[in-house]
Formats: C-alpha cells, structure tokens, sequence
C-alpha cells in the first residue's frame, strides 16, 4: 500500500527528485512570498462540445508571473508544492479566484460555462475542503453546477474512505467532478464503482499519436467506451489536429480540449477570443493564430 510507506512515496511526489534541497527551499521560499505578492494568475482553455461545436467550458491552469523570470508553467512549481503542502493555500487561492472570474463573466453577459479547477491531492484530504469550496461559491455567487473540479484517479488510491466521503459531500454541494489524466495513474478502477463521476478526461499522452499508433488508438476507444457506458461524458485532452478530432467524434467521444480549437489564454484574452470566434472548426485546418 502506498499509504504504508509513508508521503514521500506519493506518485506525484516524484516528478522533481532530481532539484537539489536547497533549491527547493529556495523555490519554496519564493513562492510562498509570491502567493502573498499576488503573482500567480489563471490561464484559461477553452472545452468545446463536439455535438453543437459550441464552447461549454474552461479549464483555470495556475501560471506564476515572476517578476524575473517571467510566466513560469505549473510543471515548473506544482511538484515542489506539492512536498511543501503550499499547493493547499495556492489550491484555495485558485478556488476562489475561477469562481469570482466564472461568475464576473456570468455577470458581464457571457453565457454560463463550466469552470473546472484541478484540485491537488492534498487538497481533497483537507478536513474543510467542503466549507472552503462552499465559500468560493458563496462569496462570488457562482452557483455549484457550474465549478467542475478535477481530480487525478491516484487519489483515490490512498485513504479510500476518506476520499469517497469527499467527493459524495461535494457531489451534495452540486458541483461537478471530473477524472483527470484518466489512464495514467496506478488505479484499479475499482473506485469507478463506488462513485459516479461526472466527466472523464483522457489524457493526452494516448491522443498525442491516436492516428498512427494502434495502440493508442485502442486504448483511446476502450476508455471511451468504458467512460459511456458508466455514464460519463468523455472528454479528450490534448487535440492538436483535424485527424484525432475526426478519430475522436467517430468514436463517440463527447467533448475536446486541445491547442485545436485553443490553447490557454490569459482571462482577458480567453473573454475576447470568446466573444468573437467560438465554435469548433469542423472541417477546415486551424488557423495560425491556434496553432501558436
Ligand atoms: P492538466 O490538468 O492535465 O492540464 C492540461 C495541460 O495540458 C495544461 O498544461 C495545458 O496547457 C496542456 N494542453 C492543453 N491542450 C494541449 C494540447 O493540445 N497539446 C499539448 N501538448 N498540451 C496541451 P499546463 O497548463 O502546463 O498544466 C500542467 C498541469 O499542471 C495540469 O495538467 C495540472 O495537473 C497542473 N495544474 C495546472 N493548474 C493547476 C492548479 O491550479 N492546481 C493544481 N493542483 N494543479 C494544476
Ligand atoms: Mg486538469
Ligand atoms: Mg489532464
Ligand atoms: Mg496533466
């Protein structure tokens, strides 16, 4: 059991073993000054329906802009906050900030999209986790059914008990939820059972060479099928071309994220862009300005 070898075994753990102590105390140091500081932001992708074409969410993804050096991607920090347990304030801070955005955009006349937030592991062992998501609805009044939280299967890996809790009391607050990077993580699927998650993400590593692996092409169909027939929207990540988004809606598949129909964009261009060229390119090539 992971949980027997104790934290350090976490998965996620392990993606920066490689930075030296003192420069992760160092990063630490400064990103707990900068969560202070105001300098992470939230980037926003669109997700389009594959049925209508239409936009029908976003997804927040955190993005640090430091002073020095510039936009820093959340590869570069998630891990070391993750170790550090700062990745449960930064989680909070990003709750709350896609829900005021989501509901500022509600508010300015945009019609209601889903927001979906990526909650760390850490965060669904929060003992208040409930009272914190609550609040992020409450103090911007966005309602529940339009948050959309991620959550990685993994999770589900350790303190079982616990983490079905959670996520039955988030399913009662109304919010929806989402399996993250389905596919990639060590699971027994078993918890597919015991809980009935809204949406299915598969992740893009298998979408990545859907066209000319079969291998990947069946793996992508047998999660989708999977995915429907336990009910969940499917969605794919990572669609980067005409020929996997033809692949992908002849397979059944629900909805697409991807640098296709956007990659993700600053709250301000993500609005601009969405007022003026949504929808999903069915037949032509992405224009230049998407591939970028
Ligand atoms: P994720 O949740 O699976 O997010 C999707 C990632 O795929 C994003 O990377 C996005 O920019 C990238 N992506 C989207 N479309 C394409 C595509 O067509 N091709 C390719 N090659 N990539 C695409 P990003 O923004 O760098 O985020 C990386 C990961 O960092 C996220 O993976 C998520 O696990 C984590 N992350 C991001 N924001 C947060 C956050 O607020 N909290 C937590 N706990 N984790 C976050
Ligand atoms: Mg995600
Ligand atoms: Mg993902
Ligand atoms: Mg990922």
């Amino acid at each position: 059991q992971a949980k027997a070898n104790g934290r350090s075994n976490y998965q996620y753990f392990t993606a920066d073993l490689n930075i030296l102590a003192s420069e992760r105390l160092q990063l630490e140091t400064s990103m707990r000054q900068a969560l202070a500081n105001s300098e992470f932001e939230l980037f926003y992708q669109p997700q389009a329906d594959l049925a209508s074409g239409e936009v029908i969410g976003a997804e927040a993804l955190i993005r640090w802009r430091h002073p020095e050096h510039g936009l820093i991607p959340p590869g570069k920090f998630i891990p070391v906050a993750e170790e550090s347990r700062l990745v449960v304030p930064m989680g909070n801070w990003v709750l709350r900030e896609a829900c005021r955005q989501a509901a500022a955009w509600q508010a300015a006349g945009v019609p209601p999209l889903t927001i979906a937030v990526n909650l760390s592991p850490l965060q669904l062992h929060q003992a208040n986790l409930l009272e914190i998501v609550a609040d992020a609805l409450a103090a911007s009044g966005l309602e529940a059914q339009c948050l959309e939280l991620e959550v990685t299967e993994s999770v589900v890996m350790q303190e079982v008990e616990h983490v079905m809790a959670m996520l039955h009391g988030l399913k009662r607050l109304g919010v929806k939820l989402s399996i993250d990077d389905f596919g990639t993580g060590y699971s027994s699927l078993s918890y597919l059972k015991r809980f009935a998650f809204d949406k299915l993400k598969v992740d893009q590593s298998f979408v990545r060479d859907l066209t000319t692996d079969p291998n990947d092409a069946a793996i992508v169909l047998a999660i989708i099928g999977l995915g429907k027939t336990l009910g969940m929207s499917v969605l794919a990540e990572g669609v980067e071309n005409q020929e996997q988004l033809a692949f992908l809606r002849n397979a059944g598949t629900d909805a697409i994220q991807g640098f296709l129909f956007n990659r993700p964009l600053p709250a301000d261009e993500f609005i601009a862009w969405l007022r003026t060229a949504p929808g999903l390119p069915a037949t032509e090539a992405p224009t230049a300005r998407e591939r970028r």
